[in-house]
């Protein structure tokens, strides 16, 4: 299966649900990054939540949402658009803790207490910013409160990774479901009764359903009206060029110093690790 995501509202329209199949993507960030078991599963979650919620966001420039917590994984960062491209990294890759007692990889002490920020950057002077603190750093609950406080949508989030024995990822989804307006107190005990008889979200991938099936086990007899389908891939955008343009800002005196100790320049992007080289006539004669 692709990695993918679609949107469906319940037939009554009361209900929105993101359903995403997002292995490829967290696998890739895996390579790129040589990220361990539970460090893994906690960037893996981040990627997915900010894929859906960036394709969720009307038409943003870019989604950036940043993790800080106190836990041994350091900062995470992810930044997704709404074409369904996603890149991230984390501080410490290498993290790897003991499961936790229900027997499941323990992101939330790898996370540890802290703040969830989301920046939505429509291209306009101001971004918009939403900061909640991290209610378990699990990262869907956290993810469910920043719904409801910062944008006041009363939301259920289910993220879940599953890391295979070897350290690769083959199964990665995220399921995210969101009141709208006009629901009545009836849907929603309805939807919450529903919701607490599903199996985990990586036991219903494992078992082979789709995106579209846990849009239908989710609005059961309600009915489900698909809405939209996007493809999902893990994708750096950056290049040469782009990395010019902070590099001369660092300053000639910086930049000489640079030259002399190395020869030439060398900057690496954090979310893809290529590397760009800068000669020094470059550096100059762009400078003009
Ligand atoms: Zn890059």
């Amino acid at each position: 299966m692709k990695d993918h995501l679609i949107i469906a509202t319940s037939g009554n329209g009361h209900v929105r649900i993101y359903a995403a199949f997002t292995a490829a993507t967290v696998e890739t960030a895996r390579k790129i990054h040589d990220v361990w078991p539970t460090a893994i599963a906690a960037l893996g979650r981040v990627l997915t939540a900010t894929l859906i919620t960036g394709v969720m966001s009307d038409n943003p420039y870019r989604l950036t949402v940043q993790i800080k917590g106190d836990g041994p994984l350091g900062m995470i960062l992810a930044v997704s658009n709404r074409r369904g491209e996603v890149k991230g990294y984390l501080e410490n890759p290498h993290v790897d803790l003991d499961l936790n007692p229900s027997g499941k990889l323990d992101v939330g002490a790898a996370i540890g207490s802290g703040t969830l920020t989301v920046i939505k950057d429509y291209g306009l002077k101001s971004p918009y910013y939403g900061v909640v603190p991290l209610q378990n750093g699990e990262v869907a609950m956290d993810f469910a409160y920043y719904f409801t406080k910062s944008e006041q949508t009363p939301s259920a989030v289910s993220l879940g990774v599953l890391v295979e024995p070897d350290g690769s990822v083959k199964i990665a989804g995220g399921l995210i479901i969101q009141i709208m307006p006009g629901a009545t107190e009836e849907q929603i005990r309805t939807l919450e009764e529903k919701l607490n008889e599903l199996p985990p979200l990586t036991t219903m991938l494992k078992s082979g359903m789709t995106p579209t099936d846990l849009i239908n086990e989710v609005t059961g007899a309600m009915g489900a009206k698909i809405l939209e389908e996007v493809a999902l891939s893990y994708r750096c955008d950056c290049s040469r060029e782009r990395f010019l343009g902070p590099l001369l800002s660092l300053g000639q005196g910086e930049l000489d110093g640079i030259i002399n100790e190395q020869g030439l320049v060398e900057v690496r992007c954090h979310f893809c690790n290529k590397r760009y080289h800068y000669r020094e006539s470059e550096l100059k004669s762009e400078q003009g």
